[in-house]
């Protein structure tokens, strides 16, 4: 909790989480706090009357949240997140009839909020790259044992065609043509799901960072990045149907 006493020796922990210090602000009493930290503090300190520093009891001004928590249109803090059209309120914002029909969390909650549903998605992520490596190894699998395969039937035709027997060098090729057609297919989905993999990758990426530094600010990167799409055919790839290969025979 608070601690009233002076500690200058842990100048980077927040005085209110007791964690290292977030994105510090810093009062006009110059302490530094989380800015979350002292947004939570500012919302309760605001409902029973006037802003003081949690530390030393001084007066503070809503500014030293810094830009992005101010409402430049009222030059008041920001308080809610408007869900729906992707920006933060102040009070006065709250008021205008757009909003009125809108169900607006504080920033808090909208913080607390999305930093579930982006863990949600990311772990979830996580998981289908996973299954998704497992699938592009087995299908690696498959291609080496087709490449193989494909290099017997060469050294075979190549035996064949030294003794002259026709009808067995055409069906040799029949194979060959087959295989090769095997291999591109196979060499096709090797491809899809690597793209497919390194576009995940690159998504839960985003969301693990943003997730953990979400603030204020971050909050409509948040909702679009749950909004991104995961590639299309993502499903498609995971449900993929074990292909007949030599191996599966
Ligand atoms: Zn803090
Ligand atoms: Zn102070
Ligand atoms: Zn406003
Ligand atoms: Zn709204």
């Amino acid at each position: 909790m608070v601690s009233l006493q002076e500690d200058r020796q842990e100048e980077a922990v927040c005085p209110i989480c007791q964690e290292h210090l977030k994105e510090a602000v810093s009062t006009d009493c110059k302490h530094l706090f989380c800015r979350v930290c002292l947004a939570q503090h500012m919302e309760k300190a605001l409902a029973s009357g006037a802003l003081c520093c949690p530390l030393c009891r001084k007066p503070y001004s809503e500014g030293v949240l810094g830009e992005g928590y101010i409402c430049h249109k009222h030059q008041k803090r920001f308080q809610r997140f408007c869900e729906k059209s992707k920006c933060l309120l102040c009070v006065e914002c709250l008021e205008s009839p757009e909003h009125q029909s809108h169900s607006e969390p504080t920033i808090e909650t909208a913080i607390s909020h999305y930093k579930k549903r982006l863990t949600h998605k990311f772990r979830k992520l996580r998981k289908d790259i996973g299954k998704l490596q497992q699938l592009k190894a087995q299908e690696e699998e498959k291609l080496q044992a087709l490449q193989e395969d494909c290099g017997n039937h060469k050294l075979e035709a190549e035996l064949v065609s030294q003794h002259q027997n026709k009808g067995q060098l055409d069906i040799i090729s029949q194979q060959q043509v087959g295989q090769l057609e095997d291999t591109s297919a196979e060499e096709a989905r090797i491809l899809e799901l690597s793209k497919a993999i390194a576009q995940i990758s690159l998504l839960v990426a985003d969301l693990e960072s943003t997730a953990k530094e979400l603030d204020a600010n971050t909050l409509t990167t948040a909702s679009d990045l749950l909004k991104r799409s995961t590639p299309k055919n993502l499903d498609e790839l995971l449900s993929l149907p074990a292909p007949a290969g030599p191996v599966a025979n």
